[in-house]
């Protein structure tokens, strides 16, 4: 049988790792897709298409015009309108679709942390005292700690955010992972950290900063990560890979 026309949707690390599984495989003819939020992002190992496909109707106009055969959404956790409209859109095309989405971090022996259902929450959650934060949440959601005007920010993010949502005492620093246990340890140190604020992203690429948040005794306010789309969801991309390989082999079986 022909190769099976593949759509990732990437933006993560593990989309990543798919794409160089599939690359040299003559199974899978596969591109992957790029929301264009990052202004550099590191180059893919499949072809790479940049940019929203206008909605759930530009999805599938997408899908119908690429024949494509298989949708694989490897977008972050937090990604969830993407998420949802690749859902919706695999639907209305008649394919498969598979959730590739890391395992979340669950907190061990020694952490103290705050379970936070919104950005909104976590906002709050800090409290009327000045604090010295930590906030490794993206540039997009900051517009709940302008809100909170009373603590001193460390915002870290792979690109500079837009002055207008930033709180007034503020230090940027833009850095892409992944980040080591040391150096994360001397960041929080330097900077006089006393309380992070993340999204529970999951992974090792920004895992060590709650190492070492453990290390140190600072207490994490972990935002909740949205429910993920209905359907089959798998954590790593060798079990993505795993699925593909089914759907070649059906595709195969039909032909
Ligand atoms: P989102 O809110 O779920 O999606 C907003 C819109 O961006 C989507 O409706 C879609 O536009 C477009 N889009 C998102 N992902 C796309 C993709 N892979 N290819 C083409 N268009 C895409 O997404 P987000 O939270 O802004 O995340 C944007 C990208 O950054 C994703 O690829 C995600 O994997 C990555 N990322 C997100 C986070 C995070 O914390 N949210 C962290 C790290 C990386 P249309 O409706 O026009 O199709």
């Amino acid at each position: 049988m022909s190769s099976l026309k593949t759509l990732i949707l990437g933006g993560t690390t593990e989309a990543s790792q798919l794409a160089k599984l599939l690359a040299d495989d003559k199974r899978f003819a596969a591109q992957i897709s790029l929301a264009g939020v990052t202004e550099n992002p590191k180059p893919l190992a499949l072809p790479t298409r940049i940019g929203g496909f206008g909605g759930v109707d530009g999805l599938v106009a997408f899908l119908e015009h690429h024949e494509t055969q298989a949708l694989v959404d490897a977008t972050h956790p937090f990604a969830s309108q993407m998420s949802n409209h690749a859902m919706a859109a695999a639907r209305v095309a008649g394919i498969p679709h598979l959730v590739l989405q890391r395992g979340p971090w669950v907190a061990g022996p020694g952490d103290q942390w705050q379970d936070a259902p919104t950005l909104d929450a976590a906002a709050e959650a800090l409290g009327p005292e000045t604090k010295s934060v930590f906030l490794t949440i993206g540039r997009k959601d900051l517009v709940p700690f302008k809100a909170q005007p009373q603590h001193s920010y460390l915002i870290r993010s792979v690109d500079p955010p837009p002055a207008d949502v930033l709180p007034p005492d503020v230090t940027v620093i833009t850095a892409m992972g992944p980040f080591n246990e040391a150096a994360e340890r001397a960041l929080l140190r330097d900077h006089g950290i006393e309380v992070i604020v993340t999204k529970n992203s999951g992974g090792t690429a920004t895992g060590a900063k709650l190492v070492a948040a453990r290390a140190l005794g600072i207490p994490v306010i972990m935002v909740r990560r949205p429910m993920p789309p209905d359907g089959v969801v798998v954590a790593t991309p060798e079990e993505a890979l795993t699925w593909l390989e089914a759907q070649h082999h059906e595709a195969s079986s039909k032909s």
